[in-house]
């Protein structure tokens, strides 16, 4: 097999090519390396191997050929040195924690980002003496105050959920840098075809490949992508460790996800797009939050940012919560559930789920109303979406 540099080649290439190294076998599709361990030639290559002196396979807690695929092909993809994969994004995102942080750090973290992220920082970082303070995603001077000696990095998610607000990548970056710390970025909603946080001065994203990755709702896993340095002395020694690893299979599952991913991602942004102008012209619907939309208040951003707008839809009925759960009731294709990122549609009300263990007040500071709907936007046929929804909104 020809040793091909694929840095030259565009995302969508990548995306179907870059990874696999065809063994002995000459096998066109990727295999499965359903092994955890490995064997080696002599007890002097087993030492040169554990120390670390000769690159190989070691043990399938932290090395095996199908999860090195799939890293290596979204590292590419997201324009970063070096990924890893684990079990879960929230695993993943327990990784940057404490490979990271120590005793006395602080995190400035969005507020507006996924339930088990704010526990994450809150509850088991805080556990250990990590501090977490919480700001609003757009106000820029919320972030730079937030700031103190001690602060290891900002998080955050954009667009975020369910309100769809779109957060300047590149200036809050820039703010972190002046002061020391690092910016992780949660690039879940926008996946690499959309958005490249790195590019854009980011220092570490990371991924639930649950979502858009796999994009059929079929296994749950993660990924950390950043430079080499943070990743070799950081990351990958907790993963080591810790052993919150992908399986093989997952892997190879997600492999076959990231080779149609950009064609998804397109199609997915024209239903959503579609959907959201249509939401904006139908009765009882008083505010549609989608960037695509002239009406949103960072639309310039978005344009500017993504490639596309993204395929996850809100808006609020005003009618509130009982005219909501009417809608939702009235579908009978959609899914009703709180996941994203599947070909199939589904449709949630923040404020009884996701956001439901909130007290009221967080809730309406935090902008989720009653009358709130949320749509991840799959890819069945859009008037079929539409006449769906339609039996709620009549009336
Ligand atoms: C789902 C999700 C996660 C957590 O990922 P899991 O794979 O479910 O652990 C993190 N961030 C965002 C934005 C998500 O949507």
């Amino acid at each position: 097999m020809k040793d091909i540099n694929w840095n030259e080649y565009s995302l969508e290439t990548q995306a179907i090519r870059a990874g696999h190294r065809r063994t002995h076998e000459d096998e066109h599709s990727m295999p499965i390396f359903a092994t955890s361990s490995y064997v080696f030639d002599s007890a002097e290559e087993a030492a040169l191997r554990f120390t670390g002196q000769k690159a190989g396979n070691i043990y399938s807690r932290f090395t095996n050929p199908t999860v090195n695929a799939f890293q290596e092909r979204l590292a590419l993809m997201e324009k970063g040195e070096r990924c890893l994969a684990f079990s879960s994004g929230m695993a993943a995102i327990m990784a940057v924690g404490m490979g990271l942080l120590k005793a006395g750090d602080h995190v400035v973290c969005s507020r507006s980002v996924f339930g088990n992220t704010v526990l994450m920082f809150q509850n088991y970082f805080g556990k250990f003496g990590v501090e977490t303070d919480f700001v609003d995603l757009t106000d820029l001077a919320a972030w730079e105050s937030a700031i103190k000696p001690n602060t290891r990095f900002l998080f955050l998610e954009t667009p975020s959920n369910p309100l769809i607000e779109i957060a300047d990548i590149e200036r809050i970056a820039a703010i972190a840098h002046n002061h020391g710390s690092l910016l992780v970025v949660d690039n879940v909603f926008c996946t690499p075809v959309l958005q490249k946080p790195l590019a854009l001065g980011a220092d570490i994203v990371v991924h639930s490949a649950t979502k858009y990755i796999d994009g059929q709702g079929r296994c749950v896993g993660g990924a950390v992508v950043a430079s080499e340095e943070l990743i070799e002395k950081h990351i990958y020694p907790y993963l080591r460790t810790g052993g919150s690893t992908m399986s093989p299979f997952n892997a190879w599952v997600f492999l076959s996800g990231l080779e149609t991913l950009a064609v998804r991602m397109k199609a997915h942004c024209d239903n959503a797009f579609e959907l959201a102008k249509w939401l904006e012209r139908q009765p009882g619907v008083a505010k549609v939050h989608y960037p695509g939309l002239a009406s949103h208040a960072q639309h310039e951003l978005a344009r500017r940012q993504q490639t596309h707008f993204g395929a996850v839809v809100s808006f609020e009925l005003s009618g509130g919560k009982e005219q909501a759960w009417k809608l939702i009731d009235a579908t009978e294709m959609l899914s009703i559930t709180a996941n994203l990122g599947d070909v199939k549609t589904t449709i949630t009300h923040p404020a009884t789920t996701t956001h439901g263990r909130l007290a009221p007040e967080v809730r309406a500071a935090a902008g989720i109303k009653d009358g709130l709907v949320r749509i991840s936007v799959g890819l069945e046929n859009l008037e079929d979406i539409k006449n769906d929804l339609s039996k709620g909104l009549e009336g």
